[in-house]
């Protein structure tokens, strides 16, 4: 049900409401707060209230600062860790220019243009992510470090340590916010954890992800934790997922399912698996835009490497859990949470709505473990790999017009600078591994 500007208005008086904050994320998908007392409420939700965007990176230069907020009422929460009297309320927001267009360079702007094309094909997304990330000691003066104390494994029950009651509390607080907990476990690794929720249209979805990375953090804060979404934090353990599932309705029905189909998908369910694979490595830049999330996308750790799809296990880039109905889903297995969500998912869309627009049919599933073919094997079935380093995923976003089309020319040309920059920062370092390999050797 869509909320109203009036509705905000009581809610916030009824739940006696002192501050709100107005959240909205820079091109990298950081959160960003201004906070605002209730008496301002009214006129940011009439969309007046402005801010410097020259502060934000990613936004515009100086001399073209002003943008204004315009708060979306249906994302209105309370933060449940809060006092109940005077309490903290948050509203997402979408950024415009002062002439009263969308800012090219909002991600939440991005993300409403791809579904407004989907909109005009007949379709809409849901999307349902499975976010993993890491609980780590932090030292006395609140300092993050690599410590976990936790001995547990893949779904073990005993509570072995803070951890598991930092994730009860967070699972608390993300249901008082709104969100269907489906599920919530211990990882594989030691120190990690995994909650889903359900899934929702896109730009829900895209809210819900901002808004669970924050709440996650600030539990894990009360619990004297640190919370981390990067990728791979610690060699030689799994890494930290954001597992994509999504599927198109049209027509209030699953445009993915078809009973009469082979494997009882449709061929929009096909083409969608197709643009997926076609931009796999462009998508990449934007999935994956981290020096680090390249670390985890190895083999051996359950994250996929390999472009490939497969109806049943669990190695390839695409899977297509055996849910059929309304649940018929394709998975995509390497986006990391690292990622901007709202671009992350905007490109995801483009590609499959590309592989729709073009018939684009996928090469035949790979039931084999890719991992163990060889590489000539892989050769001879055309499987190649994902982007082996965040530098060459960059260049492939450089080459693919249909993902740079979706990012526009603003948000495209300012995050394939700064992740230049990375990139080169990151290439200019002397690690530790050098040091160990070289320093005597040479
Ligand atoms: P896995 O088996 O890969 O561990 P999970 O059960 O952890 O999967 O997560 C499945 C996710 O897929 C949940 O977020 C769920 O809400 C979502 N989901 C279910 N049906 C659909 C659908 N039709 N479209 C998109 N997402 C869906
Ligand atoms: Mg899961
Ligand atoms: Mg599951
Ligand atoms: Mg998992
Ligand atoms: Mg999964």
């Amino acid at each position: 049900p869509e909320l109203t500007k009036e509705d905000v208005l009581r809610k916030a008086k009824d739940l006696d409401v002192q501050f709100i904050r107005l959240q909205f994320t820079d091109i990298f998908g950081v959160l960003k707060n201004v906070a605002i007392t209730i008496d301002e409420l009214e006129k940011a939700l009439d969309g007046e209230l402005m801010f410097d965007g020259s502060s934000i990176e990613g936004f515009v230069r100086i001399e073209e600062s002003d943008m204004y907020l315009r708060p979306d009422p249906n994302t209105f929460t309370i933060f449940p860790w809060r006092p109940n009297q005077g309490a903290v309320a948050r509203l997402i927001c979408d950024v415009y220019n002062p002439d009263g267009t969308p800012f090219e360079g909002c991600p939440r702007g991005i993300l409403k243009k791809v579904i407004a094309e989907a909109a005009e094909m007949g379709y809409t997304m849901n999307v349902g992510p499975e976010l993993e990330f890491f609980l780590f000691h932090t030292t006395e003066d609140g300092r993050p470090t690599l410590e976990t104390h936790d001995k547990a494994g893949y779904f073990d029950l005993s509570p072995v340590d803070q951890g598991e009651n930092a994730r009860r509390d967070m699972a608390l607080a993300l249901g008082q916010m709104g969100f269907e907990i489906e599920a919530s476990h211990h990882e594989v690794a030691p120190g990690q954890h995994e909650i889903d929720f359900k899934y929702a249209d896109a730009v829900t979805t895209a809210d819900n992800i901002v808004t669970f990375k924050f709440v996650v953090r600030t539990i894990a804060q009360r619990h004297g934790l640190h919370a981390t979404f990067m990728p791979k934090p610690v060699f030689g353990i799994n890494g930290s997922g954001m597992h994509t599932n999504q599927s198109l309705m049209k027509d209030g029905k699953n445009a993915f399912y078809d009973p009469n189909g082979k494997l009882e998908l449709s061929e929009i369910a096909y083409y969608y698996i197709g643009g997926l694979m076609k931009h796999a490595r462009a998508i990449a830049a934007i999935t994956n835009p981290t020096v680090n999330s390249y670390k985890r996308l190895v083999p051996g750790y359950e994250a996929p490497v390999y472009i490939a799809w497969s109806p049943r296990n669990r190695s390839p880039l695409i899977r297509v859990p055996a849910k059929r109905g309304m649940s018929t889903r394709i998975e995509l297995r390497n986006p990391d949470p690292s990622c901007n969500p709202y671009l992350a998912i905007a490109v995801m869309l483009k590609a499959g709505l590309d592989g729709i627009k073009n018939s684009i049919t996928p090469p035949p599933p790979t039931d084999r473990n890719i991992y163990t073919m060889t590489e000539a094997e892989r050769l001879e079935l055309g499987i190649e790999s994902l982007p082996g380093s965040l530098a060459e995923a960059l260049d492939e976003l450089e080459k693919d017009e249909v993902i740079k089309s979706a990012l526009g020319e603003h948000v495209y040309s300012r995050f394939m600078e700064a992740k230049r920059i990375e990139w080169d920062n990151y290439r200019k370092q002397v690690h530790q591994w050098e040091i160990d390999q070289y320093l005597t050797k040479f």
